[in-house]
């Protein structure tokens, strides 16, 4: 069986309308959490090693340490500068992680960036020589010219950092019109998810009866997908709809283990193999 191991690289707190949007479009619902007072529990920042037979791949690289000095996130990115508070130490950082769990991070086979926003990207400094996969979409986005105004801060990347662009270019698989296979026995396979940003990539991991579906910011939370919410920052509301019903749809087709990057019962639901249903929904206990 494949396995998936969470690795949590510190806390991030966002804004509450940003889990609780208000507005369909993007300039208002971003304006409300902008001027929301109100913040989150503090959730995790994920990233994941997928043990294949293939090599180990890493699904995001988590945080970064240096987000705790002053000036790291440009002050003119309101938004970034004012409405996501992350902390980390050095120790709680993917490398210093993976090492502790036996693999040399520089050893891996791939890393795959579910999107290249902070506390996702953070971590690449311990993958260099590495093969990283983004989407071209995602890629094109983060490191055009308008990539900082939408939050992609390119000047933390390292400065090897040149990633392998991927199209979802395998035809449908279950209830995505596109896929891609990652692994020669197709166990692991790169998912569209649009909608949170525009090029975001959502991972599938075939493990024993069921699959892992380690998606990203494509929803917040396992509560959040159910309920069909959309992202108070989401680049496209109608995308991160349409992402978000084929993940449920999915879910309803098989056995499934969603784990979103910042919910904080997502290590739980992996650890105890307790699969997304639609009937989850009133008994699940993340309430903010
Ligand atoms: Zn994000």
């Amino acid at each position: 069986m494949i396995a998936v191991h969470p690795i949590q690289t510190g806390v991030v707190q966002i804004k509450s309308r940003q889990t609780q949007p208000r507005h369909e479009r993007r300039e208002p619902r971003v304006l409300d959490v902008l001027f929301d007072r109100q913040w989150t529990r503090e959730l995790p920042i994920s990233a994941y090693a997928i043990e294949h037979p293939e090599g180990l791949i890493v699904v995001d690289t988590g945080g970064d340490t240096r987000v705790t000095q002053p000036g790291f996130v440009p002050r003119w990115h309101v938004v970034a500068a004012t409405c996501d508070r992350q902390s980390l130490t050095a120790q709680e950082e993917v490398g210093p992680q993976l090492r502790a769990l036996g693999h040399d991070p520089r050893s891996a086979l791939k890393v795959v960036l579910t999107h290249m926003h902070s506390d996702h990207a953070g971590g690449l400094a311990h993958f260099e020589g590495v093969d990283i996969l983004v989407s071209e979409r995602e890629a094109a986005l983060a490191l055009g010219r308008m990539g900082p105004v939408n939050a992609y801060f390119k000047q933390h990347y390292p400065r090897w950092f040149a990633p392998t662009t991927v199209s979802f270019d395998s035809g449908p698989w279950e209830t995505f019109d596109a896929s891609i296979p990652l692994t020669a026995d197709g166990a692991v396979r790169l998912l569209p998810t649009p909608g949170h940003t525009r090029g975001h990539t959502s991972v599938a991991v075939e493990s024993g009866d069921h699959l892992v579906l380690l998606t990203g910011d494509a929803t917040y939370s396992e509560e959040l997908l159910l309920a069909g919410a959309i992202d108070g920052i989401a680049e496209d509301a109608r995308a991160h709809r349409d992402s978000t019903a084929r993940i449920r749809e999915l879910c309803a087709r098989r056995d499934v283990i969603v784990v979103p990057t910042h919910d904080p019962h997502g290590a739980q639901r992996l650890a105890q193999r307790q699969f997304t249903t639609t009937t989850t929904k009133e008994q699940s206990d993340v309430r903010r």
